[in-house]
């Protein structure tokens, strides 16, 4: 493929944060781009050159974007695949429909991962109530989590008995499912990498992830974090991932350690992730110039980690300090005053509870000083320690 150089547009499927941080790269790169999301008040479409106010199935919608792109990418992961393979009619797509079908769907992808011989938590499909009773002892205690659309650890109860796991169901509508078992975690950690159209692969230093609520709270990336062996075996069990599904574009898998060391696949993103978001101020290169890189060809450089970081989640919450009802501006001035502080907002005017509004990184000389000072702003912005 010949690279689609600066001064092409390139359009992305979903106007959320990720898209919005992709249209910046692409921008700083001298891209125009072009968004297609129904919102009018989309992160990604109020920074784009081009916005499509339509449906991500809308015909005159989607042939709108491809006639205005030379190339188009996806921040969003529920994205219809069928919208994706339309669109590759017409224009280079990455990543491609089939790999996002399979992303999107918690069994095809616990399928894959399996076919690529990455282990990955005991787990069973339950579509049906014959699913449902043959469900084996050993999967309890357990996570029914719904096999598509789930997010910030939504569509997901967790169940103890063969009682809870009925009632479970029952409660998730019976829709398809995946039951797994519930495994003691001594960590979580991600990687992202990114694939080119001829297979080319580099990936970012991988990230220790703190959730808190089933949603990313803290991610810290330097030396310290973790050890090399257990870095390389997840590094190199992503990019088995990534080459099973021909992938091209950015991909992150998060994993599990568990007590023992040993790293069990949790799920995959098939775009840049919350977790990646340390290597716009950490790294040479960020996952959303990897992101742009991959789906216009052009050459893909193994980035390098100049900073240690710890990137802090800004949900909604810290908007409302303890017992305020209308939302509080935080305290950024007193956040921006402390050394290597990036604040990064989404623009979005509402703050709400769970609602992601952006995230600051922290980088310093070494781990010790990151994070401390990241202590320091999580503090002053009411984050719990950690
Ligand atoms: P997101 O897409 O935002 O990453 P999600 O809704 O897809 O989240 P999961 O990643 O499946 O949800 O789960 C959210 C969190 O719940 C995990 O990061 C982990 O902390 C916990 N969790 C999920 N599955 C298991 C499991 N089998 N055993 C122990 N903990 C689990
Ligand atoms: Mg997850």
């Amino acid at each position: 493929m010949n690279p689609i150089l600066p001064g092409a547009t390139l359009g992305v499927m979903g106007g959320g944060q990720l898209g919005r941080m992709f249209a910046h790269a692409a921008q700083q790169m001298g891209y125009f781009t072009a968004v297609l999301d129904p919102d009018p008040g989309s992160p990604a479409g109020r920074v784009s050159h081009d916005h499509i106010l339509a449906g991500y199935e809308d015909v005159a919608g989607l042939d709108r974007l491809a006639r205005l792109s030379a190339a188009i990418t996806t921040e969003f992961e529920n994205v219809p695949a069928q919208a994706l393979r339309t669109l590759a009619a017409a224009r280079p797509v990455a990543p491609a429909g089939d790999a996002v079908a399979i992303a999107q769907d918690r069994a095809l992808e616990k399928t894959h991962f399996m076919r690529c011989g990455v282990a990955c938590a005991p787990w069973a499909a339950i579509e049906t109530a014959a699913q449902l009773a043959a469900v084996g002892d050993d999967l309890l205690p357990g996570i029914l989590k719904t096999a598509r659309l789930g997010y910030d650890g939504k569509g997901q109860v967790r169940v103890a008995t063969r009682e809870a796991l009925a009632a479970a169901w029952q409660q998730l509508g019976q829709v398809p499912c995946v039951l797994e078992k519930m495994l003691p975690l001594a960590a979580e950690i991600s990687v992202i990498v990114a694939r080119g159209h001829d297979g080319q692969m580099v990936h970012l230093p991988p990230q220790l992830n703190l959730h808190r609520d089933g949603i990313l709270a803290v991610t810290e990336v330097h030396d310290a974090n973790m050890p090399v062996a257990r870095m390389e075996r997840a590094v190199s069990a992503t990019e088995s991932i990534a080459n099973g599904l021909a992938y091209v574009g950015v991909l992150c898998v998060e994993f599990f350690v568990l007590a023992d060391g040993s790293l069990v696949v949790n799920e995959m993103a098939p775009r840049p992730h919350n977790s990646g978001h340390y290597s716009m101020d950490a790294c040479d290169l960020s996952q959303f110039e990897l992101q742009v890189r991959a789906m216009t060809g052009l050459p893909l450089v193994q980035p390098r980690q100049h900073s240690p970081a710890v990137m802090l989640n800004l949900l909604g919450d810290l908007w409302f300090p303890a017992g305020a009802q209308e939302p509080v501006t935080p305290p950024w001035a007193r956040v921006l005053a402390l050394p290597g502080t990036h604040l990064h907002l989404y623009g979005k005017t509402e703050a709400r509870r769970g609602r992601k509004m952006g995230h600051l990184n922290v980088t310093g000389p070494d781990a010790a000083a990151v994070r401390a000072v990241a202590l320091q702003a999580a503090a002053l912005l009411g984050i719990e320690a950690f």
